[in-house]
């Protein structure tokens, strides 16, 4: 079984405590690595090492932080396999999706900032506002934050790691990185390419172990001076909770419960496809998933029908195996969630159209976690399941009379992180668009992405922006130096 490790300045270390859990690999049930059980002394030993290499990192040219950037893309471009394989096995996602997705995108990440922070006039691509004045010219100068906490979620375990990380490394911080207890293995193989890529020791340190159990530590550390978070909204709470009194620098990336809205106008084929998607890529474990459906009165049955018929196809099996369409659910605890919540649509009155079910693929995956993509219409906007995100393969279809009706059942949650209109009239998608209260809305697509947009959520999806200068602007401080003239 392989034993993953904590990367603290710049070695990898079994936890002080020496105590290890067994991490589960979901495709089978079984145990398929040994992970730390760390506690807040290697909270602290990780800061205290991140606190001690600030000084030579944040001091480095730009160029020179870059070039360890490209080095780390390099080698993990050369291992790219190993790494998608790895994190299939460790979550239970596609194979065909972790190698054309979560890899190549972290090593895009990477890269991308590499060259991003060497933009600048004097390195930083924020620096040198200035504003002159007959007595004195005010520069806007933008120093490292300092030390930072990137605490990621399971369902996307690399990419957002490193989503934080390269920002928060190119603009001169350094980093503790908690990755989730769900999905260790691609930040402990990452952990250990840092020293080979010239990452001086401390720069990047990854801690492994539960959240409650790290993060009150690691949140509150005092040479902690921000916590960039990915996560549910009832983490995200937490932490706020904790940071909020200390003046801690904070931006919360949380859950969503996105609605894809269809008019009956949509280019058809397109919509369908895009919902499709949006609502089972991953087993629907995206924050980004549509997992509200609302289509105009006049296409509902007919969209309905034809989105049971496509989802029926998309049957469970070997993540790894390329004809899979669906992979296994991340964890046993995600598993009965998922369960949980059909029965409670059944209870409040929802018709379950298709799947609602756990389903049991043949040896060596019979003690696997997999569920059946889930259909179901009848439940009102203000149902729990309409209400809560489940972050399974469970979506819920309801029609609507009226763009103004769209909009409403559309903004009808606690949540605001992303939406997605089809229509072919461009007024109304703009409109519609304008309304709907999401820090993305996609216009006749889903995930596109451009890791230059602002990204994050409105109401209880998020707190702040992050991606291209809004994540180099989160991992900074600005300091306005006031020069005397004359
Ligand atoms: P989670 O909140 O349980 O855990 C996320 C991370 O926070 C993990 O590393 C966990 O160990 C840590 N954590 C848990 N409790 C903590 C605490 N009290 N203090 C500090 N850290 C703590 O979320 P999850 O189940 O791993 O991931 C699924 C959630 O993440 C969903 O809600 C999903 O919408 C959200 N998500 C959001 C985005 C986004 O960009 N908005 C992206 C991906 C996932």
């Amino acid at each position: 079984m392989d034993k993953i490790l904590n990367y603290v300045d710049g070695r990898l270390c079994e936890p002080a405590g020496g105590a290890f859990v067994e991490k589960v690999n979901p495709a089978t049930g079984r145990a398929h690595a040994l992970m730390p059980d760390s506690g807040p002394p290697d909270v602290d030993a990780a800061v205290s090492a991140a606190a001690a290499a600030l000084p030579a990192w944040s001091e480095r040219a730009p160029a020179a932080r870059a070039e360890v950037l490209r080095g780390l893309a390099a080698r993990l471009e050369a291992r790219s396999d190993e790494f998608a394989r790895a994190e299939s096995v460790d979550t239970g996602k596609l194979l065909t999706l972790s190698s054309r997705m979560d890899i190549p995108r972290s090593i895009g990440m990477l890269r991308f900032y590499a060259d991003l922070i060497v933009q600048g006039d004097s390195g930083l691509p924020l620096e040198s506002s200035t504003v002159p004045d007959p007595k004195a010219v005010n520069r806007t100068i933008y120093q490292p934050l300092g030390v930072v906490a990137c605490i990621t979620p399971w369902n996307l375990p690399l990419y957002l790691l490193i989503w934080k990380a390269a920002p928060a490394l190119a603009a001169g911080n350094c980093v503790v990185a908690k990755p989730s207890e769900n999905s260790p293995m691609t930040a402990y193989l990452f952990s250990a390419l840092c020293a080979e890529a010239g990452l001086p020791p401390g720069v990047l340190n990854v801690i492994h172990g539960a959240g409650p159990k790290l993060g009150p530590a690691l949140v509150t550390h005092p040479k902690v001076a921000g916590i960039s978070f990915t996560g549910s909204t009832a983490a995200g709470a937490e932490i706020s909770k904790l940071a909020a009194p200390l003046f801690k620098r904070l931006s919360l990336e949380m859950g969503g419960k996105n609605a894809t809205v269809v008019f009956a106008d949509a280019d058809y084929a397109g919509a369908l496809d895009s919902a499709l998607k949006a609502a089972f890529l991953n087993q629907g474990q995206f924050c980004l998933a549509g997992s509200r459906i609302l289509v105009e009165k006049s296409l509902y049955a007919r969209f309905r029908d034809d989105l049971v018929a496509k989802a029926r196809e998309l049957r469970p099996g070997d993540p790894l195996a390329p004809a899979s369409a669906q992979g296994a659910i991340a964890s046993r605890a995600q598993l009965d969630k998922i369960a949980n919540y059909v029965a409670l649509a059944r209870k409040e009155g929802g018709n379950v159209l298709l799947g609602g079910k756990r389903v049991v693929l043949a040896p060596p995956f019979e003690q696997g976690f997999y569920h059946l993509p889930t259909v179901i219409e009848g439940l009102s906007v203000s149902s729990t399941v309409n209400q809560e995100e489940i972050f399974g393969p469970v979506v819920t279809i309801a029609p609507f009379a009226s763009d103004d009706e769209a909009i409403e059942l559309a903004n009808g949650t606690r949540y605001g992180l992303t939406a997605s209109v089809f229509t072919s009239d461009s007024g109304r998608a703009n409109r519609v668009a304008r309304a709907l209260a999401a820090g993305t809305v996609w216009i006749n697509c889903w995930l596109v992405r451009d890791v230059r947009v602002p990204f994050g959520g409105m109401k209880d999806s998020g707190v702040g922006r992050e991606g291209g200068l809004y994540s180099l602007r989160f991992f900074t401080e600005p300091k306005n130096v006031c020069t005397r003239e004359g």
